[in-house]
């Protein structure tokens, strides 16, 4: 029997989150996961500003003209779905919706939301890590046990999170940390928590930045789960990707890439063969060193 795939990328109502759920659906007709009708929900924590990017794709030229979606004869049909990952009542309440809806489990989950806030002190840290780490920890565990055997989890990371701007202890405890669990990677964020307070982060050998750090335990986070997924004998591919230096508000008009090459790293991470790899962080569609 035919069956259809399910996807669901988070922070999707703009930026590369947006980006990704056209691409999913450009790609999605000619990619080795193709089976059926797709369902792709675009989440945001926004309902008004979910449902007008929903509009905007329905009416998008391109996604037209390649005739992908249902209502112009193709595979894929956009849903919208709210989804705030700073609050955990949200990522419970979308868990319930897919063990509900989807009770045969979903394909793909891309954890794109995030923010980069301006400044640093200890707020700033501590709403960065809220969002960016533990959000991105909750959906990633509460949504995981969803994707079925075969499936994929991309959470776009950033290269600011790679391991070059720490001193050789701290380094080495981000490495040990995603090679041993979850809680390793959550009390380094919680130590840079204890240091910004303290105004010692640079002695305790961190950077004095919010995002990047966020950023560096997303990254943790995601090798540790992709291993424990090994561990438990499923096929789910768990990889933490960037996508590039792109053009959104994030970067408020900096930024080399468009949103479209944006998505491409994570979009192939979603669709394409990647030869079995989970645990690994990638830009530029290939794996780096983190
Ligand atoms: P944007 O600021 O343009 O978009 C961020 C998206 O995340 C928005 O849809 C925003 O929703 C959403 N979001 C923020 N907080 C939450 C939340 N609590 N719950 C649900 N959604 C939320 O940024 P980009 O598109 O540039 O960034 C997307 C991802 O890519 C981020 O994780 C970012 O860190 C990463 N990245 C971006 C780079 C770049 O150069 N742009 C480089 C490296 C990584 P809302 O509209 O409601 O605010």
């Amino acid at each position: 029997a035919v069956q259809s795939r399910v996807a669901a990328v988070t922070g999707a109502n703009k930026g590369i989150g947006l980006a990704i759920v056209r691409n999913l659906a450009l790609q999605y007709p000619t990619s080795p996961l193709k089976a059926g009708p797709f369902l792709i929900y675009l989440t945001a924590r926004s309902a008004e500003r979910g449902a007008e990017a929903v509009n905007t794709l329905n009416n998008d030229p391109q996604l037209k003209e390649a005739k992908v979606l249902a209502q112009d004869g193709g595979d894929t049909t956009i849903k919208f779905r709210e989804l705030d990952i700073s609050q955990t009542k949200s990522i419970q309440e979308f868990s319930k919706f897919l063990k509900t809806e989807h009770p045969e489990g979903i394909d793909i989950l891309i954890n794109n939301a995030g923010i980069a806030m301006q400044g640093f002190d200890a707020n700033v840290v501590k709403d960065t890590i809220h969002t960016n780490y533990y959000g991105t920890l909750e959906a990633t565990q509460d949504l995981l046990p969803h994707i079925r055997n075969g499936g994929r989890l991309v959470n776009v990371s950033s290269m600011a999170g790679k391991l070059n701007k720490y001193s050789d202890d701290i380094r080495n405890a981000f490495l040990q940390a995603a090679k041993t669990d979850v809680s390793a990677c959550t009390a380094l964020m919680e130590k840079f928590k204890d240091a910004v307070a303290d105004g010692k982060e640079k002695e305790a050998g961190f950077p004095s930045a919010a995002y990047a750090v966020s950023k560096a335990g997303e990254t943790a986070f995601t090798k540790a789960i992709a291993m424990e997924e090994e561990k438990r004998n499923r096929r789910v591919l768990v990889n933490a990707c960037c996508p590039g230096y792109v053009k959104t508000d994030m970067t408020k008009g900096g930024g080399a890439k468009t949103p479209d090459q944006g998505a491409q790293t994570p979009v192939m991470l979603a669709l394409q063969d990647i030869g079995g790899r989970t645990g690994g962080f990638w830009q530029s569609e290939r794996e780096i060193e983190w």
